[in-house]
């Protein structure tokens, strides 16, 4: 008998002798409930679970990892931008693993976030290497217990998680209003009902001087006039979201946030750096429209600040990179004390992407997850992963009802896309 098929008996027939429980005393039950329980530890139940190996590929922006046990089940992870020559930190992760229990996830992951010296005081590419590795835990975890990884994280508040377009616009050099209103209206027809634009240029011909990030006046107006076209094309009721990418200074946050009231945006994200959320709050004080920011902060302790001052209107964690599942929870919960919705930055492939579908689904103030327009016209996103039901559907996403994430990564096909001279899932 296989280790799944036997874990299915001893569990079924645990669930049958609970049942029976208050009509049969133990010691009359029989032979079958005790024997099952005698069998367990050669039958490998979860709790003689053991980490034996993690494996990691690298594809654009992403780690891929693969937790391997004793029990021939294996566990899925992503982690992004943070993530470039962190094979040997994946190595070290792994050789510190190996043995332990994968079940235990957040026990695992403060261990290795404590690891140091500093008591876990950890960022960049330590937290984002960590997100990989603990999502691949929660996928095991899942597949042992037969159950999606959202009942592991306590349940789900909603069947479907709405995501929003990013319309990648940065990809075209210059994009004039008229593109915005292109890539509004292909988002729309494609059945979006919320569509996400970026605002920041750097080589925008107005703009004066390489290093310093104050909007010239020709550049504010085109800033209006793309959001303003996106907004006529698209009318009233869809929602539209800014991005700046962190880049500009706080002179033009407070700008572009006051100009862009009228056009009712969700929200205008991440407006200056990441680094001084007191800016945020600046501007957040100073105009109608909500701010965003959150993908550039790690672990919960990345948004304690955040939110006790009230510096944004709704936080944004990537969960491939600011501590994985178990954090963005924690996260979502923190910013729920705030009545703060929580709505994930995602750059992964589908595999992270149902993964933090998971998160989303589990708390109560999700309000929307990003998706990416590349997924729909960049073929290896498809190839590198396997899933058979559909991505997305107007801007809703199914949540996965299968043990773990509910994704598999196809690592044949992920091997072309591999970052060369850089070990593979060896
Ligand atoms: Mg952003």
């Amino acid at each position: 008998m296989d280790n799944n098929a036997s874990r299915r008996s001893f569990l079924g027939k645990a669930a049958i002798a609970s049942a029976m429980a208050p009509f049969i005393s133990l010691s009359s039950f029989g032979n079958g409930y005790e024997k099952s329980i005698h069998n367990t530890e050669k039958r490998s139940p979860p709790s003689d679970l053991q980490i034996t190996r993690i494996g990691c590929g690298y594809i654009k922006g992403s780690l891929m990892v693969k937790v391997f046990t004793n029990q021939d089940i294996y566990g899925c992870g992503e982690g992004v931008d943070a993530v470039a020559g962190t094979y040997y930190l994946v190595k070290n992760f792994e050789a510190r693993l190996k043995g332990r229990n994968p079940l235990d996830v957040h026990r695992l992951f403060e261990d290795i976030r404590k690891g140091g010296f500093f008591q876990g005081a950890q960022a960049g590419m330590y937290i984002a290497v960590m997100s990989a590795i603990e999502t691949a835990l929660w996928d095991i975890a899942g597949k042992a217990l037969g159950v999606p990884v959202y009942r592991l994280l306590g349940g789900k508040f909603r069947d479907k998680i709405r995501v929003y377009c990013d319309t990648a616009l940065y990809q075209r050099s210059l994009p004039k209003p008229s593109d915005f209103a292109d890539a509004a209206l292909k988002s729309k027809k494609m059945g979006f009902n919320a569509m996400k634009f970026d605002l920041d240029q750097a080589n925008d011909p107005a703009k004066y001087d390489k290093y310093n990030w104050t909007a010239s006046p020709r550049e504010l107006q085109r800033m209006y006039d793309q959001i303003a076209a996106a907004r006529e094309a698209v009318g009233p009721d869809t929602d539209i979201l800014v991005d700046m990418h962190g880049r500009y200074d706080a002179v033009t946050g407070h700008a572009v946030a006051k100009r862009l009231e009228p056009l009712n945006l969700l929200w205008l994200e991440e407006p200056t750096p990441a680094e001084n959320v007191e800016a945020y709050k600046s501007i957040r004080d100073s105009s109608s429209t909500p701010i965003a920011a959150g993908e550039n902060q790690y672990l919960a302790y990345g948004f304690r600040r955040m939110l006790e001052i009230g510096a944004v209107d709704i936080v944004m964690p990537d969960l491939q990179k600011a501590g994985g599942l178990g954090e963005g929870q924690r996260i979502a919960n923190l910013a729920n004390l705030y009545y703060t919705p929580f709505a994930p930055h995602m750059v992964a492939s589908f595999l992270g992407c149902m993964a933090a579908c998971h998160v989303c689904a589990s708390v109560p103030n999700f309000l929307i997850l990003e998706w990416q327009s590349y997924f729909h016209t960049d073929p290896m996103f498809k190839e590198i992963v396997t899933y058979d039901g559909e991505w997305v559907k107007d801007s809703f996403i199914t949540l996965s009802e299968k043990p773990g994430i509910g994704v598999d990564l196809n690592i044949e096909a992920m091997r072309k896309y591999a970052i060369p001279d850089v070990p593979y899932f060896v």
